[in-house]
């Protein structure tokens, strides 16, 4: 179910038109309410679908899903493991469940509105939950976390700001898209508290390290997609077939303390650094819900070795935003604003670059994109680019300023794809600050 850019489907759920989450969007999550066991769920409007209880209805009786109740469980992953034909059933079946009327011409595909539940008012008493009563959890086990570098315009201005402006990408970048293994243990959902990680720094003119909490904690703005089949151990994912294997993307925040970075990553790169807290938001949103937004990538100059070569435009316009509220602010101040149509490498790339080696992904596992940072000082997706290296402070309303997080602060990431005449939303992700622990 691939909507048309000027689709003007609507649902029969209250809310759910001109919001982030209408019916041409459906991202999918685990929730629970009122200390029940967390199951999957999709978000509609201000509200959560249960799709374990549509599931235990027979709803998905006609569906690659109907032998097993693969949302009655506290991860996405069954449902990722099943593969594409099975999502896009299951993608199908819940817009015509919550289909105002027959759409037929806004979409691929043609659906019509299935009354099944609009006219059940018990089920609907079962399956609808406010999100707002709802607590949120992982969208997925997450095995494997990689973390792509993949914004050119965050390279650029990282080689600038701490190699040579003159001369600022590394000559492997534009050939390879550059990342690493991170840390899986340590990816944690929206609302999760970000301790302050303490660890070893070393001041430029200091003959020795020392020991203590981090004093330049940033944030990295980014994107991450989450694998669904898995590709047997020695056999790439070819081009023509990467997009079959990407179930869907959120925001993610890849915190980041500067001052640990930079006396440890060479020569082996990012170690503790960034390992202590990976945020991503709770709403997974399908990538044919993104369909509509693909554009076309920025030139690729020279041109990338044939394995990278992918067919069709994968550059996905997303509006992005970073807020930040300190804890004497009332109201949170908007600190970047950019879009994700900017990145250099592509989802697709990533994921046949990653594999291109024969390695095996696995259901679940998440890929974060790298900073996004767009052309503009005001687009730039951390702290130490928006600062420039602490040059150019961020002054808010209260008086205070940022170079980077102070204890107390609260980062809060949202995305949004749009339309003419609906929203695509990622809902938002969040992060508050708090101080060191004292060490053991
Ligand atoms: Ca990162």
């Amino acid at each position: 179910m691939i909507f048309s850019k000027d689709s003007k489907a609507t649902s029969w759920v209250e809310g759910a038109n001109g919001s982030d989450f209408p019916i041409q969007n459906l991202p999918y999550g685990v929730f629970s309410c009122g200390g029940s066991k967390p199951k999957v769920g999709a978000a509609i409007g201000a509200h959560v679908v249960d799709l374990a209880a549509l599931h235990d209805a027979g709803l998905f009786s006609d569906t690659p899903v109907s032998k097993s109740n693969v949302f009655a469980c506290d991860a996405l992953n069954d449902f990722m493991a099943m593969g594409l034909d099975a999502w896009r059933s299951v993608r199908r079946r819940l817009v015509s469940l919550l289909l105002e009327d027959d759409a037929p011409d806004s979409c691929d595909d043609i659906v019509s509105a299935d009354k099944a539940l609009r006219d059940d008012a018990g089920l609907r008493s079962r399956a609808f939950v406010s999100i707002a009563g709802v607590t949120m959890h992982m969208p997925t086990r997450v095995g494997n976390f990689v973390d792509f570098y993949s914004s050119k315009e965050h390279a650029t201005n990282i080689g600038s700001m701490f190699r040579d402006p003159s001369n600022p990408l590394l000559p492997n970048w534009v050939h390879i898209p550059i990342g690493y293994n991170g840390r899986s243990s340590s990816v944690i959902v929206s609302g999760t508290d970000i301790v302050r990680p303490c660890g070893q720094t070393k001041a430029d003119d200091a003959d020795a390290p020392t020991f203590g909490p981090c004093r330049a904690l940033d944030i990295e703005l980014e994107m991450g997609f989450f694998t669904g089949q898995a590709n047997d151990l020695g056999t790439p994912i070819p081009a023509s077939k990467a997009p079959d294997h990407i179930f869907g993307m959120g925001l993610v925040n890849d915190w980041s303390a500067r001052d640990i970075q930079r006396w440890e990553y060479v020569p082996l790169g990012p170690f503790l650094g960034k390992s202590f807290a990976t945020s991503v938001s709770p709403w997974v949103v399908p990538l044919d819900a993104l369909g509509p937004f693909r554009v076309a990538q920025p030139v690729q100059e020279p041109d990338v070795l044939p394995y990278l070569r992918v067919d069709g435009d994968w550059g996905l316009d997303i509006d992005l935003k970073v807020d930040l509220k300190s804890a004497k602010m009332d109201e949170s101040m908007t600190i970047s604003r950019t879009n994700f149509k900017y990145m250099y490498w592509t989802i697709v790339q990533q994921l046949v670059h990653q594999t291109c080696n024969g390695t095996n992904v696995a259901p679940g596992d998440l890929y974060g994109s790298g900073t996004v940072s767009g052309p503009t000082p005001d687009s730039y997706g951390s702290m130490m680019e928006l600062c420039w290296k602490g040059t150019k402070p961020i002054k808010l309303p209260t008086g205070e300023e940022r170079k980077f997080l102070a204890d107390g602060d609260t980062v809060t990431l949202s995305g949004v794809c749009t339309a003419p005449n609906f929203k695509v939303g990622f809902g938002e992700l969040s992060g508050t600050i708090l101080p060191a622990r004292e060490y053991p």
